[in-house]
């Protein structure tokens, strides 16, 4: 099984781009917590590099229940007349769209959200990143070998491209306890004809880190870690921990300790959940929506801050809180100003 991932040095450039932000935010940082989302209410495009009308449409009938549930609109550039839709070059020196789509690379993925357009990302030249000419979201063989699960396959990388995460890596799930970190013990090093890491003669089984470690992944300990921890990432919005969601992966029944497992999916990962749907609502809400959701999250942040929604401020509470009525003030203007 191969899993999902961005090149090494796409996530470096995201990684120095995340301490600058750290740096320069300083401690209000936890605050900002939707950074890496699209205007709500704009329109993001969407071009395509490669693949077939019939593709670029099946993709974009997939994403309508993404655009349906939230208040945020794909332009896939569809021109009835000519039955085509918005293309992309990698000689592109302005954008073409926001969302670059390509089926020439190995595998499935997406940048997060405004990394897309984010020219840092990937700053080297490489064919991934968020410069006009590079591909921000892959969906590997679809013009060739269009997998039985496309459609849930396509909608999982257009909510990274909206700024979700995987729900394997939400602080309030159980994953990073119910993965089978290391080797059964006195597990005897044993790979097939392929390289990949299979149990050995006694049947004990490689953890995650061996498996990984071969084909056709061969991951680092630390990219195994950076790709399946827990994230802490004061910038993801997390939700409850939800079982049905399209962002939680199905991994192979060996990665869990249990079997059945408290993170293995409990959907069949094709449609979004429940809570993928009030995810989108919670980063791209209708106008009316707007207002009590940031007064909601205004509210809790004061409120973590020992600052009560009254404000009445602690120590250096009122510093902090006065800075985050500002950066809501900020965010309001911003929307204000894409809405019209
Ligand atoms: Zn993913």
């Amino acid at each position: 099984m191969e899993l999902e991932s961005l090149p090494d040095d796409v996530v470096a450039s995201i990684e120095v781009r995340d301490r600058w932000r750290r740096a320069s935010a300083g401690e209000l940082e936890f605050l900002v917590t939707d950074i890496a989302r699209w205007t709500p209410g704009s329109t993001v495009r969407v071009a395509f590099l490669d693949g077939t009308a019939q593709l670029h449409a099946d993709i974009a009938g997939a994403t309508a229940q993404i655009t349906d549930a939230c208040n945020l609109t794909l332009d896939f550039g569809h021109d009835e007349a000519a039955g085509t839709f918005r293309r992309w070059t990698t000689a592109d020196t302005e954008y073409a769209a926001e969302i670059r789509v390509s089926f020439d690379m190995q595998g499935f993925f997406s940048l997060v959200g405004t990394d897309s357009t984010d020219p840092t990302i990937g700053a080297g030249g490489g064919p991934i990143g968020g410069n006009p000419g590079q591909r921000s979201l892959n969906l590997g063989r679809f013009t060739t070998n269009r997998p039985p699960t496309w459609e849930g396959t396509a909608r999982h990388e257009f909510l990274h491209a909206l700024g979700f995460h995987h729900s394997h890596q939400n602080m309030r799930g159980t994953c990073e306890s119910e993965f089978r970190w290391d080797d059964d013990q006195d597990y005897s090093f044993t790979q097939d004809a392929n390289g990949v890491f299979v149990p050995d003669s006694q049947g004990r089984r490689p953890g995650i880190y061996t498996y990984l470690s071969g084909a056709p992944n061969r991951w680092s300990r630390a990219k195994v870690d950076h790709n399946l921890r827990t994230e802490d990432d004061p910038d993801v919005v997390a939700g409850p921990f939800d079982t049905k969601s399209v962002m939680l992966y199905r991994f192979p029944a060996f990665f869990y300790k249990s079997n059945p497992s408290s993170c293995a999916p409990a959907g069949t990962g094709q449609s979004l959940s429940e809570g993928d749907k009030r995810g989108l609502r919670l980063l791209y809400p209708h106008a009316e929506e707007e207002l009590a959701t940031r007064q909601a999250r205004a509210d809790a942040v004061l409120q973590s801050i020992g600052v009560g929604p009254e404000g009445h401020a602690g120590a250096d509470g009122g510093t902090l809180a006065e800075a985050y009525r500002r950066r809501v003030e900020e965010l309001a203007a911003a929307q204000a100003k894409g809405a019209g």
